[in-house]
């Protein structure tokens, strides 16, 4: 059994439902397919400072509670699986989620990004006994304790600075002698007294028997190795694209972003992507948010055929 659909929405963080609420209120009849949770990476922030209106200091939360009574109050439909599998067939795009069919006149991908992993030995073992991608979700595990945060973006430095409030020590490892991280935020990192920057070093292993307990980290310059005694290891060295099973459907840049026009259109007609499984300047919930509003109406214009004006 198939199910007709007129629009499927791959991804339930900002951008996919941006585009679903856009949708909905063009009279398009949408799903959005979310195989976690909604809210996309939402989840793992803490506050949200630079999208204006919403106020300095909104909390995460909040704005998840309000999403919530977004997706009620519209009636949209959330399908609680991952779609697998995505054919382009005469009648339209067929859809496969976990052993349920669709078949759709149009498709928005909104897949969003994952944590890339650092590869180095004793990372994979130690994963959920130190090793973690996420500051706000497992910060508390570490109160009273030694850390460490790998990157120097902007994810990096704002884990090095909630940690620093739990943490006993923080060190901040970065590869190279200069920060990628907004210098507010770089300003601020510097002036913890419990933040150590440790500049030109990587990560070689991480050690420990049941939990992690040390890492070993090389000098860049000097090629010396070195221990640091710790029990917690914070990854922040970017995001990947989440969209490999699109591969064979759509075109993708080299690092696997999903490239679009300016209509936020694949090279398929029918198939659009926004957020951040695409390739774009900036990844913010902002920029997530506005795509995921044109996404869905060019979606409209094709699938109604219709030209709204904006
Ligand atoms: P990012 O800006 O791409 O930075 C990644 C960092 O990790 C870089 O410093 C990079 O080093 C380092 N790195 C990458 N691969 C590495 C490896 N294999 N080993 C060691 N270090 C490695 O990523 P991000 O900080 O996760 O941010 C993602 C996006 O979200 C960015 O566009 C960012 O601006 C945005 N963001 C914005 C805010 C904000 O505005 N407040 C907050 C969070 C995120 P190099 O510098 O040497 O390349």
């Amino acid at each position: 059994m198939e199910r007709k659909v007129e629009l499927g929405i791959i991804g339930g963080g900002i951008a996919g439902l941006s585009a679903a609420v856009y949708a909905k209120r063009s009279g398009l009849e949408s799903v959005i397919f979310e195989g976690t949770a909604i809210g996309g990476q939402l989840l793992l922030m803490d506050s949200i400072d630079n999208y204006v209106g919403l106020g300095l200091g909104t909390k995460a939360r909040e704005v998840l509670i309000n999403l919530q009574s977004m997706v009620s109050g519209l009636d949209l439909e959330v399908i609680s699986k991952t779609v697998n599998d995505v054919k382009v067939n005469k009648e339209g795009l067929s859809l496969n989620a976990e052993g349920l069919n669709y078949l759709t006149k149009g498709l928005i991908i909104a897949s969003g990004a994952k944590f890339k992993r650092l590869g180095v030995k004793g990372e994979g073992d130690f994963i959920g006994k130190g090793v973690s991608y996420c500051a706000v979700c497992d910060g508390f595990f570490f109160k009273g304790k030694d850390v460490a945060v790998i990157g120097g973006g902007n994810n990096a430095v704002e884990e090095a600075l909630y940690l620093s409030d739990i943490a006993n020590k923080v060190f901040l490892i970065h590869r190279r002698d200069k920060l990628r991280a907004l210098s507010y935020l770089q300003k601020d990192l510097f002036s913890r007294k419990n933040i150590e920057i440790l500049f030109n070093s990587r990560v070689k292993e991480v050690k420990g028997s049941e939990a992690v307990e040390s890492i070993n980290i090389e000098d860049t310059n000097t090629g010396q190795n070195k221990t640091l005694p710790l029990q917690g290891v914070f990854i922040a060295i970017g995001v990947g694209p989440s969209t490999d099973i699109f591969k064979d459907l759509v075109s993708r840049d080299e690092d696997g972003f999903i490239v679009t026009d300016e209509n936020l259109k694949t090279n398929l007609e029918q198939v659009w992507a926004c957020g951040d499984c695409r390739k774009r300047p900036l990844r913010q919930l902002i920029t997530a948010a506005s795509e995921g509003a044109i996404a869905a109406i060019s979606a409209y214009r094709h699938i109604k055929g219709r030209y709204i004006s904006s």
